[in-house]
């Protein structure tokens, strides 16, 4: 049983075209609040990224994080933004920063900034370097093409079984956090060579 006390959501810096999406994103948000979930993200105020923070935005009671580079603030950011912000001086410094405070990872519909975040948390798992939950919050069917794609690489023999099973979904945010509370990550790469 993961405890999720801070969660990380990587999403788009965009709204995407059907109104569905900024819904999904606030009703993610909400539910945090409603959990005393911290909000770990990254930190712009626009898009979906400024939708769920606030949702998840809860004074006194539930805190958002938003991490962002300095240099991308006058791009992410319109008008006010919600709880604390940490400017880094780049996206590495950015990404290790949302990993570090985080207990899990989900992400909601995106561009490549989200997929590219995805994807690192999902490869820093195969090698073992983290064992922390990663949901995909499939809103609309937006990922369904994604989806089928990983299964036919695990098919096709370039994903094991264990490194497909590393990425959780659903359709609806409370259940896709019920089964990141229940997730246990395979033993990676780099732990096996320390434990021989
Ligand atoms: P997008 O999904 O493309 O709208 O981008 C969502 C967020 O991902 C934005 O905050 C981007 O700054 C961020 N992003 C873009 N490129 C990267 C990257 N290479 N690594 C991590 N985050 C990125």
């Amino acid at each position: 049983m993961t405890s999720l006390k801070k969660l990380c959501v990587f999403c788009g810096s965009s709204s995407g075209r059907d109104s569905t999406y900024v819904e999904e994103a606030k009703a993610l948000g909400e539910y945090l609040a409603s959990e005393k979930i911290q909000l770990t993200y990254g930190g712009g105020s626009i898009g979906l990224m400024g939708a769920i923070a606030n949702a998840a935005y809860d004074e006194g009671q539930n805190r958002v994080l938003g991490i962002i580079p300095v240099g991308l603030c006058a791009r992410e950011i319109s008008g006010e933004t919600v709880g604390e912000q940490i400017q880094t001086k780049d996206m590495h410094e950015r990404k290790r920063l949302m990993a570090e405070n985080s207990d899990g990872f989900v992400a909601l519909p995106g561009g490549f900034g989200t997929m590219e975040e995805l994807f690192e948390v999902i490869t820093w798992q195969q090698l073992g370097y983290h064992k922390k939950p990663i949901g995909v919050l499939n809103v609309n069917g937006y990922f369904d093409s994604l989806l089928t794609f990983l299964d036919e690489a695990r098919e096709s023999g370039f994903v094991s079984e264990e490194a497909r099973n590393i990425v959780l979904s659903d359709d609806d945010a409370e259940r896709l956090i019920g089964k990141m509370r229940q997730y246990t990550a395979p033993r990676g790469v780099i732990e096996q060579e320390f434990q021989g």
